[in-house]
């Protein structure tokens, strides 16, 4: 009888045992196909077209930064804490709703992380013009300035929590809009940005902190943009502020969020006083109204 009580006794300490390992292996959550441990994760948790994808990577031991492959690119992957890796992945009014497979590979072994982007409206503007009057053409040397100005991609952060509002205005268009130009749907065309009708001269702030790598004149030839200026926050993030009445930075300046960079101006293809604020990922102008109330840190 004695004997018995003691082999229950050993028996449900082991039982006890085994749940316990059970339980610490399903909250650090290995999987047998994983050697590594390596948890993924996408927010937001329902993206909708427009949204920044954020791939959250966490892996056991030291790895080589992981490769993130969407739809055929390549994006980033940061480290954002110890065993932590993120890259994010910007989507667009002109990519296809849908489900993706994010394509991760770490120290050679691939996997795939399942997501589906929602579809969205946006609201749709007509534009007529006379097609005989002359229309202002970008020069070589502003497209091509800001075409490297859009392809930085720097390994620090500069940019902590919500990004602020970079003028007092009310927006007057916000971002995604889809135009059709004499009656005809832009195929191409997306607001690529969200406008604030501040008056003229009205400051216009870093909506992070960042470095300046874009300063643009009228002088210089920007006659789309007008005077601009572009902001570098790390990482692939990028803001543009076009048709400005003044610059108050220069190239290679730092700056910190809410500080003064320039004026409300209606300089460039402009048809009124505005501040055109585009806030880019990996090159892509996406939405930055998450950036603005939830943040991406
Ligand atoms: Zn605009």
């Amino acid at each position: 009888m004695i004997k018995r009580r003691l082999k229950f006794g050993l028996l449900f300490v082991i039982g006890v045992l085994l749940s316990v390992v059970a339980i610490a292996l399903t909250t650090i959550n290995v999987s047998p196909s994983a050697a590594q441990g390596v948890q993924m994760g996408v927010l937001p948790a329902k993206p909708q077209l427009g949204d920044t994808l954020s791939v959250l990577i966490r892996t056991e031991a030291a790895v080589t930064a992981p490769a993130v492959v969407m739809d055929r690119k390549q994006y980033p992957a940061f480290q954002i804490a110890p065993n932590l890796w993120r890259s994010l992945i910007p989507t667009t009014p002109l990519d296809r709703p849908g489900d993706r497979k994010i394509q991760v590979s770490i120290d050679r072994q691939i996997q795939l992380l399942p997501v589906k982007v929602a579809n969205r409206k946006f609201p749709t503007q007509n534009i007529w013009f006379d097609t005989k009057t002359n229309s202002i053409e970008a020069s070589d040397y502003e497209l091509s300035r800001v075409a490297q100005f859009k392809q930085l991609v720097t390994p620090q952060k500069f940019w902590q929590g919500a990004f602020v509002k970079p003028n007092n205005g009310p927006i007057s268009a916000g971002f995604g809009i889809r135009r059709y130009y004499n009656g005809v749907f832009a195929n191409d065309y997306y607001h690529r940005g969200v406008d604030y009708a501040g008056e003229v001269g009205s400051a216009v702030v870093a909506p992070a902190a960042g470095q300046v790598r874009l300063v643009g004149t009228v002088k210089q030839g920007f006659r789309i943009h007008g005077n601009c200026i572009g902001i570098d926050h790390g990482q692939g993030v990028a803001s543009i502020f076009l048709h400005l009445s003044r610059i108050n930075v220069k190239e290679g300046d730092f700056v910190q969020a809410g500080q003064v960079v320039g004026g409300v101006g209606s300089t460039g293809a402009s048809t009124g006083p505005h501040l055109h604020w585009g806030l880019y990922v990996s090159g892509m102008s996406i939405d930055p109204t998450p950036w603005r109330f939830k943040g991406l840190d």
